[in-house]
């Protein structure tokens, strides 16, 4: 795999894919479908395979990112989380990643496991994900992702305060930030306003998902404190037991957000593919 740093800094739009790792030997036969056709019809620049709550995908995560770059000869993106895990336990998972080929990790804090009111530092592991960033920019040669939020973390105290700490991940050693998902370009464009005036250099990736049921993102946006403008739910409601209808609409206004971001300078699209191919491809489609 490539390091993804040199991607982006070949100035061409880059397109990304997220992954989950699946669950069961079938289910994960099935995603390196979906990525095989994927890189058959869009070529994704790279694509990244996100880590479970508590740590619980570990080797799942390791086994779907290294047969993506091994079987399919795309660069890998490895999520990994503060979960559960002490320094020692996250050295050998990231040592395990680089023996296998694997050159770039998002470091994330991870949200706390179901059940849990607030995340709790794991004995002897890191509270923020600054803290992992900077320990494997001293322990680990990888290039290193981290993320970063438009309309503010859920639990940060003001958008400052998450600015600030935003800015904390380049300086402790990322290389990117990639955005938690939007569906209103000018929290994005305005986000990015901010961080380059308080100092952020590196390329803040828009993280982008197209809706395909109207009940699962009112729950994804809740969860994560994402906005759903209502212009955009106005469309929706009329369509939502329609399934072929809210894939149209998502697919129609990704396509609209894209195009936005784009041509105002986003260095490229991560989308948020839930393992499916289908929305994805056809927004790409339509970019290219
Ligand atoms: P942090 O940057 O640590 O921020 C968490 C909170 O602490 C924020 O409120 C922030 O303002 C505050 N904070 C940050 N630094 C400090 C500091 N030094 N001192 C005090 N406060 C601080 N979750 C998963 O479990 N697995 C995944 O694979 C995954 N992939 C993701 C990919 C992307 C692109 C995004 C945007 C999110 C992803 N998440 C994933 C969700 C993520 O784990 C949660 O959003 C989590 O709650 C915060 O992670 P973080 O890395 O942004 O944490």
């Amino acid at each position: 795999g490539q390091r993804i740093a040199e991607i982006y800094a070949s100035g061409k739009p880059v397109f990304s894919f997220e992954f989950f790792p699946p669950k069961t030997d079938q289910g994960a036969e099935n995603l390196m479908r979906t990525a095989a056709d994927l890189k058959e019809s869009v070529e994704p620049d790279f694509i990244s395979v996100t880590y479970g709550a508590g740590g619980t995908t570990r080797d799942r995560t390791h086994s779907v990112v290294t047969q993506i770059q091994d079987d399919l000869g795309i660069t890998g993106l490895a999520h990994l989380t503060c979960v559960g895990a002490s320094s020692e336990e996250i050295q050998s998972v990231v040592q395990r990643l680089e023996d296998a080929g694997v050159r770039n990790v998002l470091a994330l804090r991870g949200d706390p496991p179901e059940g849990a009111e607030r995340f709790e530092v794991h004995e002897g592991g890191f509270g923020h994900a600054t803290d992992l960033i900077a320990f494997l920019q001293e322990n680990h040669d990888v290039c290193i992702g981290g993320a970063c939020y438009p309309e503010s973390h859920p639990e940060a105290t003001s958008a400052e305060e998450d600015l600030r700490f935003a800015k904390a991940k380049q300086d402790a050693g990322a290389d990117f930030l990639t955005t938690q998902l939007f569906f209103d370009d000018r929290l994005y464009l305005a986000f990015v306003e901010r961080a380059r005036a308080a100092g952020i250099t590196i390329p803040i990736v828009p993280g982008i998902m197209p809706i395909t049921n109207v009940a699962q993102i009112q729950r994804f946006t809740k969860m994560c404190g994402a906005s759903l403008p209502e212009k955009l739910l106005d469309r929706l409601r009329p369509v939502q037991d329609d399934p072929a209808a809210v894939m149209a609409t998502g697919i129609e206004f990704a396509i609209t957000q894209c195009r936005e971001l784009l041509e105002k300078g986003a260095p490229g699209i991560h989308f948020y593919t839930l393992n499916k191919s289908h929305a994805t491809r056809s927004v790409l489609a339509a970019l290219r």
